[in-house]
């Protein structure tokens, strides 16, 4: 059968690729260091799986409203106003599987074939086959190191063009860790303003900074902004739930209902129990994050120093997310016993034949030059494999 062209110019995620050859290896015996994983180490909290399990035997076995129970609509409602300061309905709120799912169903609801779509490079993998796959056109623009790995509002600027509709920014991001400042909003946002454009914001990493880092959604800057943007967020990074598939995007009405009505022909709501889950995540302790957000600052630490003292690699400290984005622009173009180090690829192969460390190559994010290594592991991993990993880059010559 002939494949359709939409799903032949679909680019396996390399990120999963990486992950399912570290597995491969584990599945035949062999000890990985794991640093390539996209999701908490740690378990959903009991409280949040008791309520899951309480949806299950009170029957909460069938359909539920597409876009979300109602239960769950206000509790998303209510954690937009408490934390991020955005008034929503519950109309205006879309659940679905994952954040994921959210991003799709914005992306086709918004785009029209040849719109343009600024996307800061390096970016997350699914953002770039999620613009092809609403038949718009990517336009990636190079952030910088010196700033952080964020876009500024001279760089979004200089990609805007006739064509130009939408921007994506992901704060706290994947792969670099960046947390763009509310000044630094500001003046995306006044391009986006002045420009006529709208904005998807990615938040799902936004419970997740550090040193006294605060997350703004670029949504709560002006009523304008508001209008302009969806929203998205989910419950699977912040409260260890990824296997849960539960996400969410805050939108104007007239979005949200087109979301609501592309999902009804496609999946109809997300799973019930997970939703009810979810209802448990956001309202009840948050004692369980705080833990986990503690110990992902002490492991980036630890990480992020011995990174810096090896050699060949610099790697900024980002203030959010799990995730360490070293550059190894220095090893490019040397040799690992007589193997040519060509770009990050190859680099992420020699790390896990020859040490049994996983890491993701920058080029699955749109930049050679870097590695990304995740501290979703434990503390005891991160130790042994940043020994090995060292070892190897000794003797890259
Ligand atoms: C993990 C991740 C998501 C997807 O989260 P799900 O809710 O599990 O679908 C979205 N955006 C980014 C940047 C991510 O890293």
């Amino acid at each position: 059968m002939r494949i359709a062209r939409r799903a032949r110019e679909i680019n396996p995620s390399p990120t999963l690729a990486i992950d399912a050859r570290a597995k491969e290896l584990v599945a035949s015996g062999v000890k990985v260091f794991n640093f390539s994983a996209g999701e908490p180490d740690f378990d959903t909290p009991p409280h949040i799986k008791e309520a899951a399990v309480a949806a299950l035997e009170r029957g909460m076995t069938k359909y539920t409203p597409v876009g979300g129970t109602p239960e769950l609509r206000k509790a998303i409602c209510r954690k937009l106003k408490d934390e991020n300061g955005l008034d929503y309905q519950p109309e205006q709120i879309v659940v679905s599987a994952g954040a994921k799912h959210s991003l799709y169903n914005a992306m086709q609801v918004l785009l029209e074939p040849g719109d343009e779509v600024i996307l800061p490079l390096p970016y997350w993998v699914s953002y770039l086959e999620q613009i092809k796959l609403a038949g718009a056109v990517p336009i990636l623009v190079q952030t910088r190191p010196e700033n952080g790995f964020k876009l500024t509002a001279e760089e979004l600027l200089s990609a805007v063009t006739r064509r130009t509709r939408m921007v994506i920014i992901n704060s706290p991001g994947n792969p670099t860790g960046a947390v763009y400042t509310r000044e630094e909003l500001q003046s995306l946002g006044e391009v986006i303003e002045k420009n006529n454009l709208i904005v998807i914001s990615d938040e799902i990493y936004e419970k997740l900074v550090y040193d006294g880092c605060q997350h703004v959604s670029i949504a709560s800057l002006s009523s304008d902004l508001k209008e302009r943007t969806v929203v998205i967020n989910g419950v699977s990074k912040a409260y260890a739930m990824t296997g849960w598939r539960i996400g969410y995007a805050a939108a104007p009405v007239a979005v949200a209902k087109a979301m609501v009505d592309f999902q009804s022909h496609t999946t109809s709501n997300p799973t019930s129990i997970a939703q009810a889950a979810s209802v448990a995540a956001l309202c009840g302790s948050q004692e369980p994050l705080q833990q986990m957000v503690g110990e992902f600052r002490r492991r980036r630490d630890y990480m992020w120093e011995r990174l810096n003292a090896m050699p060949g690699i610099s790697c900024l400290k980002p203030q959010g997310a799990f995730y360490l984005f070293p550059s190894v622009a220095a090893l490019i173009g040397r040799s690992y016993k007589g193997q040519p180090i060509r770009g990050s690829g190859d680099l992420a192969r020699i790390l896990l034949e020859e040490a049994q460390v996983a890491v993701v190559p920058g080029v699955a994010f749109g930049d050679d030059r870097y590695l990304r290594l995740s501290y979703a592991t434990s503390m005891e991993d991160i130790v042994e494999g940043l020994d090995r990993m060292e070892e190897v880059l000794r003797q890259v010559q």
